[in-house]
This record gives C-alpha cells, structure tokens and sequence, in this order.
C-alpha cells in the first residue's frame, strides 16, 4: 500500500489534536470534530465567531486576554510565518475553569496563488493537565517571602482593609495564626516606632490603587521589631477593577542593621578623620613654629638678634650679584669693638654681651633695610652696601664709628663707659672682577691697618679712578662719593 492511499481526511477527522483551517481572510473554513470538542463549539458557531475577532476569548500565562492581532491566525496572517507552541487558555464560562492549548500555525500556500497564504493551518492539543501539575497559590504558600492579600475597599475604615489571605511565612515569622489573621488589618504589625510617614505613603498608594514599595518597621505577635521591604500592588478581576492588594515582604532586619553598623562606621571614620585633620594641622603649625625658630637659629645671632656670618654671606652674595647686574658701586666694611677682651675683664662677660648687643642694635638703626649687616665673628660686624647714589665712604663710616663712641652717653646698660670700635672698608666701583672673599679680605686688611692706627678709627681702600675729593653729603643725609685715584686709603 503506498502512502497516497492513506485518506488524510479520515485521520484529521479521527485525530486528537484539534484542527482548524481558515481561509485568506481569517474566516474559519474547516474545524475538525476533535477542534470543536476542545473548544466546546459548533461548526456554525466558529464559524460565526471568526467574522467578528472581537469575539475571540484567549488568554496567556500571566492571565492577560490576547488580543486578536497577538493571535497565532492573526500572526500567521501578517507575517506568513509559521507560529509554534504557544501556550492559550479559554476560560469556560459556567466552570471557571481554564483550559490550555499548546497551538501551533502554520501557512498553506497555492502555488498559482502568489506569496500571500491562501489557507492558514491552526493545530492544538490540550495541555491543561501539564499546566495544572502545579498550582499558583502552592507559590505562592510555600515562598519565603510574606504575603498578605487585603480587600481593597475601604481603606480607611477601623478594620480595613481586611486581610484575605497570609502565606505561611507570614504566619511563621509575625508569629500569628492565619484564623487570627484573617479578617485583620495589615495595621495589627504596626507599633511605636513604625514610620508614621511610610504608613501615611503606603494608604496614599492604596488610595491611588498604585503599586508601591517601603521599608518599614514591623511587630511580631509578641512585640519583636523586624524591617520589612514591602512591594504592595493592586490586584485586578476580569473587567480591570481593582479588588484587592498583594503585599509581598521580605524581612530586611540583616541588611538594615548591617547598614545602619555601616552608618556608624562611617561617622565614627568622619570623625577620626576629622581628629586626623586637626591633628596633621596642629602638627604643621607646630612645624611650621618650629621650622622658623630653626631658620631663625640657622641665620641669626642669638645674642645680638642680627644676621650672623652665614646669613650675611648669604645676602652679601645677592647684594654683590646685584651689584653686577647693575653696575653699581659697593661699600664693604668690618668693624672690630676696641680692646674687647679688656671689656669683659674689667666689667665683667655680661657687660661685654651688653656691649654687642648695643652695637648690633646701633648698626640695625644705622644701615637701610636693603643694606646688609651681620655679627660675623665674636665682637666682630660686617655690613655691604650697594652704592646707587653718590655716597662718601669716608663720612659715612666716620659717622658710624663716632655714632658708637658716643653710645655711652645715651645708653644706661654702658655705664658711662665708653666703647669704640675700629672700621676697615673697601669701596669699588667696578665690581666686575672681583670676589666675596677678595673684597673681605681687603676690608679685613684695612681694619688691620685702623687698629694700628690707635684704633677708634677707620681705613677705606677705595678702588676708583675719579678724584671727587669734598663730595657733598647725599639726600639721605649719610655722605656724598668719595673717590680717589686707586687705590687709596681713606682714614
Ligand atoms: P682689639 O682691640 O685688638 O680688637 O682687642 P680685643 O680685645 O677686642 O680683641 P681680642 O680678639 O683679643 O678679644 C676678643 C674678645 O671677645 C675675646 C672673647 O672672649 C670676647 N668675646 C667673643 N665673643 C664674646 C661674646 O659673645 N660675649 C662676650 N662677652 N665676649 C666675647
Ligand atoms: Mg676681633
Ligand atoms: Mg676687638
């Protein structure tokens, strides 16, 4: 027997699996008595029901209605392409019971006809015993998260909205019953610390019949708190109108507690930062302190608060620098406190510090700022002066050793004994070739020279090619330029 002596007709029409066949249209034009079976139709009926796809009742997984152009006919239409197990339900009317197809569809072309489907093919079979092998409320009974089903009218009534339905988790953990529940509000797990303002935005959500989602502090039955995260939405019946709220909880008392220790760590971390930060200032104004006592150690004379040897050499480098640049004139000089050691032993070494301190403050009033001065060896001072205006050396310097020989007259701490001091200097007005160490040097052969003159006065070496003997003294008071053929001494 070959296959074409098989009349397929006979076995669509004795097969389990329901067969409907429509036409370019979406019209049913052939249902075979297994289709009309499981749909609980009449030929007449279907075919009745295809002219108006409004009246097709199907409904997905998620219990949604499938509207017609979701249909596997209405997919298979537009698009030509076959459509394979699709899960459908219908609900019978009088039961309440839902039955489920796994349908397939597929396009039967004429060849002659062109590209569009001439017949659209819809096979099913009934699933509904595979789809009830479990059932939703078993879900949701057995989850670990709460949940509590409430009617949804009268929210603000003393008892509502009343609790339909808890799952055992509810149960196990509010440690309540579920016949004490039922007929409960949802407010039976609130107390005092409860968040007032969480409350008063989850009854607006109610109002609104909007979903919402709040952590909030609830009571078990014997008064222990625990966090919930509640995700609340409404529930639907067929015609879209809300009829009850689903809470969904789950217990966050962990999370919360761990992030509030999380809190606490971090403003304890604020604060030791905070500690820290003070600290590290307080620290580097110590240093900052401490750095300038340091400096001022490292460059002043802790006798005599001038510059020492080390911090006039320093500015005497610039001054000479600048000097240079400029092609200014300097005046260099050492003074030298006469018969010095006779002082201390006469007087006493405290009397000699008196005396050095005097004459350092004496230099200090003497010379500009931008001269510099320092105490350069035990009762020894040295002093450079860049020259930008005519000066007299030789008046200038006169004028500071007769401006020490004096000091006793003015000054208490002397005791009307005198002091005296030899000055040697050197004067250049062409610095080009020279040193610091050759000018000290020469200032320091000069002074040799003063004290061999009896001390208590003072020796220029002057190195200038201008005889300007009998300047006049300069604005500033101090002395006009004394220059002379070099080099000459001026005494
Ligand atoms: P001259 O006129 O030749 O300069 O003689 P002089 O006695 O001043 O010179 P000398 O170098 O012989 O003596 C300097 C003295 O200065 C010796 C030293 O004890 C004293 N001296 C050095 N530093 C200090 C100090 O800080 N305080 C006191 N009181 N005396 C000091
Ligand atoms: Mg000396
Ligand atoms: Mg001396």
């Amino acid at each position: 027997m070959s296959i074409d002596n098989v009349n397929l007709f006979n076995l669509l029409e004795n097969t389990q699996i329901g067969v409907v066949i429509h036409n370019a249209t979406g019209v049913v034009e052939y249902a075979n008595p297994a289709a009309l079976t499981l749909l609980r139709l009449s030929i007449g009926k279907l075919k009745e029901k295809s002219l108006d796809v409004d009246s097709w009742e199907f409904i997905d997984m998620q219990n949604r209605k499938v509207p017609y152009h979701e249909l596997p006919i209405a997919q298979v239409l537009a698009t030509s392409t076959a459509i394979n197990n699709r899960i459908l339900g219908t609900i019978n009317k009088d039961t309440d019971k839902i039955t489920w197809f796994n349908v397939n569809a597929y396009p039967e072309k004429y060849k002659v006809n062109g590209s569009s489907p001439s017949f659209v093919v819809v096979y099913f079979t009934d699933i509904t015993a595979k789809i009830s092998d479990f059932s939703y409320k078993d879900i949701v009974q057995h989850s670990q998260d709460m949940i509590l089903v409430t009617e949804a009218q009268n929210i603000d009534a003393p008892l509502s909205p009343k609790i339909i339905y808890a799952n055992e988790a509810l149960c196990k953990h509010t440690e309540y019953s579920l016949e004490e529940l039922l007929g409960e509000t949802p407010r039976i797990f609130q107390g005092a610390l409860t968040d007032k303002a969480s409350t008063l935005r989850i009854r607006q959500s109610l109002i609104d019949q909007r979903p919402c989602t709040e952590t909030l502090l609830n009571y078990t039955k014997s008064g222990t708190p625990f966090w919930v995260q509640m995700n609340i939405f409404p529930l639907t019946n067929e015609f879209g109108e809300v009829t009850h709220f689903a809470a969904v909880q789950r217990n966050v008392s962990e999370r919360k507690f761990q992030s509030e220790q999380l809190d606490k760590r971090n403003a304890e971390l604020k604060k030791i930062k905070q500690n820290l930060e003070s600290l590290v200032n307080r620290r580097t104004s110590e240093l900052r302190s401490a750095n300038h006592k340091l400096e001022k150690l490292a460059y002043y004379d802790a006798l005599t608060n001038i510059p020492n040897r080390r911090a006039f050499l320093d500015a005497f480098a610039k001054s000479l620098n600048f000097a240079k640049r400029n092609g200014h004139a300097m005046l260099i000089g050492i003074a030298d406190v006469d018969h010095f050691k006779a002082i201390n032993d006469s007087y006493g070494h405290g009397f000699g510090d008196d005396v050095l301190t005097i004459v350092a403050q004496t230099m200090q009033q003497f010379f500009r700022q931008e001269d510099a001065i320092g105490r350069i060896g035990g009762e020894e001072f040295a002093f450079c002066m860049v020259l930008t205006s005519p000066v007299s050396p030789r008046q200038l310097l006169d004028r500071f050793r007769e401006k020490v020989s004096i000091l006793h007259e003015t000054h208490p701490p002397l005791k009307g004994r005198q002091v005296t001091l030899s000055l040697g200097a050197v004067y250049v007005s062409d610095l080009k070739e020279v040193s610091i160490k050759q000018l000290l040097c020469d200032a320091d052969e000069a002074l040799y020279r003063a004290k061999n003159k009896g001390r208590n006065t003072i020796e220029c070496e002057c190195y200038d090619d201008i005889d300007n003997e009998g300047l006049e003294p300069c604005e500033d008071g101090r002395a006009g330029t004394e220059s002379r053929s070099k080099p000459h001494h001026v005494t």
